[in-house]
């Protein structure tokens, strides 16, 4: 088990088992079947979690049902619903380091940066508790004195929550807070490769107070479970995050069962682009971040570099410097910066992606080693250069530590290749030219935009993409209000003139 004195943590000695979630307590997986999840950075079995059937999600779905409906959570105040979000946050705090464990077992991240997230976490609680009281309509009081009009926003509903397991706990706690801050209950259905987290979620929620059957968890398969939730007739809402592919069959469930409401954050293909004036030093450490961080599996990763041919080819060697000193390493240990890749299927798809760069004609400039860690899977991080836009390492998302240069010469030429793809999810610009930052921030097609900065952001700014990047906003305001609907309400004053006489 997990030694918080230790200055470098060791994978359990036995798998830890899960049960699922329901009504405020856990459900033991009892005779259904157990998925055993190996640690990707050590090769051992960390983590049984079990398979729900289909009556298990029934049963679940009916559970938040009932909760929204006898309205034992969207009844309450604003402030009551905020002081369990606090106290959420506080329970969250607490438990940083047990979380960013089995956050790192599960998904190989490294665990420092684990411990980041969690942190990050605890403010999406705090900020969303705030929301809670904050969330108000909108009223008319212009339509003469035989009238007035009210406009309130109510809870969506019952709302499914499918996350993938690029960052199981931070993109959950992207959308918990504030879908409970606006009074709906929820049946989270996390990947099944790292459900652990949302399970410990689940536990301390209950823990801060929060009403059984108002946050659930239902565990097994996206191809099965995941599936079923999205057609299912008494889900209101789907919030899903993940593959585009998957959001397509999401869109056609919703549409054959209910129309349920979908929020969708999908892929992304996000241009990072540098211009000649830049400060190149602050400029190259945010490329080598926006493409090393989480091992690239990140759907905002700045995978396209597009940079100014004037100082292309020196700007790529001022990258591939700071990239080869990325430590790749043992997750567990504190001074690993890039750990392991989460799954075996996504670590086929860069190695293949990193050969068919190879065979498109691009340069592998660095990188592609596949370093022996721990027992785990691990790539180092890559460029390739002599790259263009149409090759398939630039237009499709590779969701790894793989960064494709393509050179530009003129803003309008940056910005038309920083739009020529399907997605529309993040994008930065690097210069110390205020024209040029704010004309690619306005013309760049991205749901968030960074300026001489990357992959930053906080608990105010909503998140989300254009194009096929996907539908809504998570997180802020605009985060608590995706998951209410619009009432309007009007109301006649005084005696009706009437229409038969
Ligand atoms: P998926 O889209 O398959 O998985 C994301 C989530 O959806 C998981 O919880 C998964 O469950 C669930 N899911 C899978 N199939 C269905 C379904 N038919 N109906 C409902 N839910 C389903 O992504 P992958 O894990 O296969 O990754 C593939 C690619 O997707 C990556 O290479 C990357 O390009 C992209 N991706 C993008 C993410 C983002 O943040 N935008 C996150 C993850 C992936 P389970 O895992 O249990 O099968």
């Amino acid at each position: 088990m997990m030694d918080q004195n230790a200055q470098i943590l060791t994978p359990p000695s036995e798998p830890r088992e899960f049960g699922f979630f329901m009504e405020g307590s856990w459900v033991p997986a009892g005779d259904r079947d157990l998925f055993e999840r190996s640690s990707p950075g050590h090769g051992v079995p960390v983590t049984r979690i079990p398979r729900c059937t289909e009556d298990d999600l029934n049963t679940i779905v009916a559970s938040a049902r009932t909760a929204f409906d006898d309205r034992r959570w969207c009844g309450l105040s604003g402030a009551d619903r905020a002081a369990v979000l606090l106290k959420a946050a506080e329970l969250i705090r607490q438990r940083t380091d047990e979380i960013a464990y089995w956050e790192t077992l599960e998904n190989g991240k490294p665990i420092s940066q684990a411990r980041g997230e969690v942190s990050g976490c605890v403010g999406m609680f705090e900020f969303a508790a705030g929301l809670a009281r904050a969330l108000h309509g909108d009223s008319f009081n212009n339509s003469g004195d035989g009238a007035m009009g009210i406009v309130t926003r109510e809870p969506v509903g019952v709302v499914g929550l499918i996350t993938p397991w690029n960052f199981p706990f931070l993109i959950l706690c992207e959308r918990v807070p504030y879908i409970l801050a606006s009074g709906c209950t929820i049946v989270a259905k996390p990947s099944e490769v790292t459900s652990a987290t949302t399970l410990l979620l689940a536990e301390i929620l209950s823990e801060a107070g929060l009403p059984d059957g108002v946050f659930n968890v239902v565990t097994g398969s996206g191809s099965v479970i995941g599936q079923k939730l999205a057609e299912h007739m008494d889900v209101d809402m789907l919030s899903f995050t993940g593959s585009t592919a998957v959001g397509r069959s999401v869109v056609a469930a919703s549409g054959q069962s209910n129309f349920k409401k979908l929020g969708l954050e999908l892929g992304g293909k996000n241009p990072q682009i540098v211009f000649a004036d830049a400060d190149l030093e602050d400029a190259a450490d945010g490329v080598a971040f926006g493409i090393a961080f989480n091992t690239g599996q990140c759907c905002v990763s700045g995978a396209r570099l597009l940079v100014e041919r004037s100082v292309a080819e020196k700007f790529a060697g001022m990258v591939a410097d700071k990239l080869r000193k990325v430590r790749v390493g043992d997750p567990l240990d504190e001074r690993t910066q890039a750990g392991a890749i989460t799954t075996d299927a996504q670590n086929r798809t860069i190695l293949s992606y990193i050969a068919k760069g190879q065979e498109e004609g691009a340069t592998l400039l660095i990188g592609g080693g596949t370093p022996e860690i721990a027992g785990g899977q691990y790539i180092d991080p890559v460029i390739f250069t002599n790259a263009t836009n149409d090759m398939a390492i630039a237009r499709e998302e590779i969701f790894g530590p793989v960064l494709v240069v393509i050179p530009f010469d003129t803003i309008d030429e940056a910005i038309s290749i920083a739009n020529d793809t399907e997605y529309g999810l993040a994008a930065s610009v690097w210069t110390k030219n205020i024209d040029k930052a704010l004309t690619i921030s306005r013309r760049v097609q991205a749901g968030r935009f960074w300026v001489n900065t990357t992959l930053a952001g906080g608990p105010e700014l909503p998140i989300g993409g254009f194009k096929a990047s996907g539908w809504g906003r998570e997180a802020g305001m605009h985060g608590v209000e995706e998951y209410t609907q619009i009432k309007s309400i009007h109301v006649e004053i005084g005696k009706r003139s009437h229409w038969v006489e």
